[in-house]
């Protein structure tokens, strides 16, 4: 088990396109499995490799007890409806804000034996899936939000 140091704005490598990986090696692994460890030390549900200084599109995912996910090469084929809620982000501490996002969303990845995986997602990990995918492109919930909430709401 690793951590790594995770990114906070302001650090421009957040801001920077990551790119595919062409290759499931041993490094992959390990840096995935880096990202879920830094994930569960900082209570977090979702992590992107740039948050850790690394421009490659591999995102991980927990919003619940059950299903870790890690994903490689991951994009968003289909979405519909809109809803708006609360998101914070690992990189950007001490804030949250309101932000609308997709209701239901598809997201296509590959997974770490390399097979092409297509998921349908809604609510909660829909929502965490456009943040963190959101990553891959240098993109932040706060270019999107559309309310700050204040300290005295939180
Ligand atoms: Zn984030």
């Amino acid at each position: 088990m690793a951590l790594r140091n995770v990114r906070i704005d302001g650090d421009e490598i957040l801001r920077k396109k990551s790119r595919e990986v062409d290759k499931i090696d041993e490094r992959i692994l390990t840096l995935l499995d880096d990202m879920v460890d830094t994930m569960y030390e900082k209570d977090g549900i979702g992590l992107a490799a740039p948050q850790i200084g690394i421009l490659k599109r591999l995102v991980v995912i927990q919003v619940d007890d059950e299903n870790l996910y890690k994903m490689i090469n991951p994009k968003i084929t289909k979405s519909s409806g809109e809803d708006v809620d609360a998101e914070g982000c690992l990189s950007v501490p001490n804030r949250r804000g309101e932000v609308p996002r997709p209701t239901n969303v598809t997201v296509e990845y590959t997974d770490v034996n390399g097979n092409l995986q297509t998921m349908d997602t809604e609510g909660l990990l829909a929502r965490c899936a456009c943040h963190e995918i959101d990553h891959l492109d240098g993109v932040l919930y706060i270019d999107k939000m559309i309310r700050e909430i204040e300290d005295d709401e939180k």
